[in-house]
């Protein structure tokens, strides 16, 4: 196991030198999966700081394990439209889908509601001298953002959660849909 992470991280540090070269545009790379990342599994995860701080990119490492904020309007999913399911970035957990979010105009991507009540942990945050409810990851417990009660109907919630520890895939179905929709309108 030990053996297999070391040679993991080589791997990625080779990876990442390579990508540090030519590197010109502020576009968000794909993110790097850690060894943990699945989609369908849903044992707990459970990894040191120490180790996540390896496996992961320092702006993901930074919301996601000191509970850090990304600036306000920089995330790609604030204003998207797409049809599909966002994931937690760090471990793969299915977390909210695009039906349920909406354009708050707060400057994080948000959502009324997350995909089921295990996909996501709640607890009290009173730092900064304010009492919000903090939002994490049901799987990995990394930090996610805050919810509000100041969201939209069915719900009155608002999720507003940091861009950079979500991962995006696309309904295909869905997308197909909504290809054919976008180019009728724009016919019509
Ligand atoms: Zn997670």
């Amino acid at each position: 196991m030990k053996q297999r992470i070391t040679l993991l991280l080589c791997s990625m540090s080779a990876f990442v030198l390579m990508n540090c070269y030519g590197q010109s545009s502020s576009k968000k790379q794909p993110v790097q999966k850690s060894e943990v990342y699945s989609r369908t599994d849903t044992t707990k995860v459970n990894v040191s700081n120490q180790d996540w701080k390896k496996l992961l990119s320092p702006e993901v490492y930074d919301v996601a394990r000191l509970k850090g904020t990304e600036r306000p309007f920089t995330s790609e999913y604030e204003h998207s439209k797409e049809i599909g399911t966002f994931y937690c970035a760090v471990c793969g957990n299915p977390l909210f889908r695009s039906n349920a979010k909406y354009e708050s105009g707060c400057g994080w991507p948000s959502f009324f509601e997350p995909i089921n009540k295990k996909s996501i942990i709640e607890a009290q945050d009173n730092t900064l001298g304010m009492r919000r409810i903090e939002v994490m990851c049901g799987r990995c417990k990394s930090h996610l953002g805050h919810v509000f009660d100041d969201g939209p109907p069915p719900t009155g919630l608002r999720y507003c959660i940091n861009g950079v520890v979500l991962d995006f895939e696309k309904a295909k179905t869905a997308e197909k849909k909504f290809n054919t929709k976008k180019k009728t309108n724009t016919e019509g």
